[in-house]
């Protein structure tokens, strides 16, 4: 196939995104080419600006565009809860849902022997500091239920469960293995309200 160089660029970096084949990024290409200029340079400059500008929260580590995030901002959050994640983008997976009024506490990954990742390599020391003025009543762990994210809600429970009054875990009903990223709303608010106290033996 002899496709002009740039096209062929512009579909090759549209192919390395997740969930996209190459058929689909050669779609996105030819859409992007029918954009008048303006129009492509807007997108353009959306991926440099996002790329500029968002870092993480210094408290939570959501993504942030200023020192602290906007929900960490937010006065009508409540204080008392602090649901606690993998990933920066399972926040607005919950968000999404719009049971939850608490913050958040990214772990940034999950424990993971086998890919090198053990607690010392997760935001966990910064989650004990935020528990040490008494203000958080329940830690809400809402880790994937993979192997991975089970492993590190002990962790979590022995290592900060002394800090708090309350430690619960998401109920069960989210599919097993599966990210918080692919569970319906639906099933996450549900996981939400049935949520159930958890403890280490
Ligand atoms: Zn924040």
């Amino acid at each position: 196939m002899s496709i002009p160089p740039s096209l062929e660029r512009l579909v090759r970096e549209l192919a390395r995104l997740p969930g996209i084949g190459q058929k689909t990024a050669q779609r996105l290409a030819f859409s992007i080419l029918r954009k008048d200029s303006p129009k492509a340079r807007a997108l353009a400059e959306a991926i440099l600006e996002v790329k500029e500008k968002i870092r993480f929260c210094s408290r939570c580590f959501g993504f942030a565009e200023e020192d602290l995030c906007t929900i960490c901002r937010d006065p009508r959050r409540d204080e008392r809860l602090i649901c606690v994640v993998e990933q920066p983008s399972d926040i607005y997976v919950i968000e999404r849902s719009a049971v939850y009024r608490g913050l958040y506490h990214v772990l940034m990954g999950a424990i993971s022997p086998l890919d090198g990742i053990g607690p010392d390599q997760l935001k966990i020391v910064e989650l004990a500091a935020r528990l040490e003025d008494g203000t958080v009543e329940e830690l809400i762990l809402a880790t994937n239920p993979s192997i991975q994210g089970e492993a590190t809600a002990l962790h979590l429970s022995r290592v900060v469960g002394g800090k708090v009054a309350s430690i619960t875990r998401l109920a069960q009903g989210m599919p097993v293995g599966a990210n918080l990223e692919y569970t319906d709303d639906v099933t996450l608010s549900q996981a939400f309200t049935g949520r159930q106290s958890f403890a280490s033996t």
